[in-house]
């Protein structure tokens, strides 16, 4: 796709002091400026709370910077020449001195009055933010202006079809960017190269060649800081509404008209349409207990600082999700999502249907002839992954070299670090892709309401969650919501596999 010079602008950080603009933000606007993305007089304004000067300021971003393995020279060119800062109060928010300082940087650096606004603050302010910014007409310039709103979008259906009227009483949807960074990563773009631009594999895209889908999210990690916000949270609206429902849609979908926003979007909807109503028994919920992670004692769930002792907020999901559309009818999409697994692992894959007929189940399969052979469940997979190296592994049988006559499972495999220099951080992508006012890989409106929608029954009827023990893989009555194949992407992991 030919891209669009990008334009000078002001980018105004809400939120410019946080964790997200420090660790996120800054260091993707870095990278953009050295890779000569960011036109020469475009400036970045951190607008937060805490009382800095520019120069005060620029030492944070210079820390965030250094603190993202970037050479501290490099860092303090960056920040003095394109950082500053504004001060905005809680309680009484002035945002027409916020509006006159815009205007002020913009007369100085020859800025035509193009402005990007990213919320990265906490939830709780982004309506009254975004109506101060319409209030004193900063939805509206000389130039463009647009808007980009941070997850979660709402908390449920009637909060976020709240925030989304909210916001379209100042922006048009044309003007907001819903950000979900799982779609700035290269795997998840690559998803639709892979089906589009290949009919090796669209071909097999349907419910005659893909036995069941795999989507999962496992983090090692608990809720550390942040528990406080994830007690009220959880794993169903924390990424299963959001993060794995969009990877099903990508997944799921069928070929757009073209590479371009509306059309894919569009096509996205359409699957978010197709899902059939959830039951209880699509669903399990679970919650750590106390376990062992690479060695290492970790505590359990509601031991955690910020959580209530009787917590029943789930910190892992499993799940079947069945899409009720010709291509898809019958298939099943497993979710599965949790905190303290094993590992740190995103993977989709797809688990492609037995030969019908098989010739060479008697003659074994390679292994060790103290191993009992495994079950003929060894189907065609291709696994997609996200994390921790992006790229994919396509697995399927070889005879083994050799007198005896045996076959042995292999993967065909790519990998991203090993092929390619440099893969952007997903937020450098989707900020790129906001600058150049390319809405193809944000969360329209109607997707964000469509996925609360569809997740609705969960929140209205809990279905409580079960124990597992840190540094598993999950409840036991989750595993009924694993591919016949799930060996797979556990084993790779003990290094049996490159991928
Ligand atoms: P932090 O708590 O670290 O930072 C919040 C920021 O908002 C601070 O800069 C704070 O200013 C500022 N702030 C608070 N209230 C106001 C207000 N009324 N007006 C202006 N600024 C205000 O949060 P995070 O950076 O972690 O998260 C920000 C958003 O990004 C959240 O919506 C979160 O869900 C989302 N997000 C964060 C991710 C992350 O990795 N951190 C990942 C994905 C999404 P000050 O410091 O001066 O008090």
């Amino acid at each position: 796709m030919n891209r669009s010079p990008l334009d000078p602008c002001v980018v105004i950080i809400f939120g410019g002091t946080g964790d997200l603009s420090r660790r996120k933000l800054l260091p993707a606007l870095f990278r953009l400026s050295t890779e000569g993305r960011l036109h020469a007089n475009t400036l970045v304004l951190g607008v937060a709370l805490s009382a800095h000067d520019d120069a005060s300021f620029q030492q944070v971003a210079i820390d965030a910077l250094v603190a993202a393995k970037i050479d501290e020279a490099e860092a303090t060119a960056f920040a003095r020449a394109r950082v500053r800062y504004h001060t905005i109060s809680r309680d009484a928010p002035d945002f027409a001195a916020l509006g006159a300082h815009i205007r002020e940087l913009e007369a100085g650096s020859g800025l035509p009055g193009n402005r990007a606004f990213y919320l990265a603050l906490p939830p709780r302010v982004f309506a009254s933010t975004i109506d101060g910014l319409g209030a004193v007409g900063l939805n509206r310039s000389a130039g463009w202006t647009r808007v980009v709103v941070e997850k979660p979008f709402g908390k449920d259906l009637a909060s976020a079809r709240k925030l989304n009227a909210h916001v379209h009483e100042v922006y048009d949807e044309s003007q907001i960017y819903r950000i979900d960074h799982y779609l700035g990563k290269e795997t998840v773009q690559n998803l639709m190269v892979l089906r589009f631009a290949n009919t090796i594999f669209e071909s097999m895209w349907n419910r005659d060649r893909i036995e069941a889908i795999q989507i999962t999210v496992a983090e090692s990690l608990g809720v550390g800081t942040r528990a406080g916000y994830y007690d009220q949270s959880g794993a169903l609206r924390d990424m299963i509404q959001n993060h794995l429902t969009q990877l099903l849609t990508l997944v799921a979908m069928e070929v757009p008209s073209a590479y371009e926003a509306d059309a894919i979007r569009y096509e996205k909807i359409k699957v978010l349409r197709s899902l059939r109503p959830l039951t209880q028994d699509d669903v399990v919920l679970g919650q750590y207990r106390a376990g062992e992670i690479d060695g290492e004692p970790v505590p359990g769930y509601l031991e955690a600082d910020g959580v209530a002792p009787d917590s029943t907020t789930e910190t892992f999901v499993g799940m079947r999700v069945f899409v009720d559309n010709w291509r898809w009818q019958g298939v099943p999409f497993y979710l599965r999502t949790g905190k303290r697994l094993e590992k740190k692992l995103s993977t989709i894959t797809v688990q492609f249907r037995h030969t019908p007929v098989s010739l060479f189940d008697n003659f074994g399969r390679g292994n060790e002839p103290d191993q009992e052979a495994p079950p003929r469940e060894t189907a065609d997979v291709l696994v997609i992954t996200l994390q921790p190296h992006e790229g994919f592994s396509l697995h399927f049988d070889v005879k083994k070299p050799g007198g005896v006559f045996a076959t042995q499972r292999i993967p065909l495999h790519f990998r991203y670090d090993e092929l390619f220099e440099g893969i952007p951080a997903a937020y450098q992508t989707l900020l790129l892709d906001m600058l150049e006012g390319d809405q193809t890989l944000f969360v329209h409106a109607d997707e964000v309401e469509q996925s609360w929608a569809f997740y609705a029954p969960l929140f209205e009827s809990h279905p409580g969650v079960v124990g597992y023990d840190a540094g598993g893989w999950g409840p036991p009555e989750a595993d009924r919501f694993a591919l016949a194949c799930d060996h797979l992407w556990k084993d790779r992991w003990d290094n049996k596999e490159p991928t």
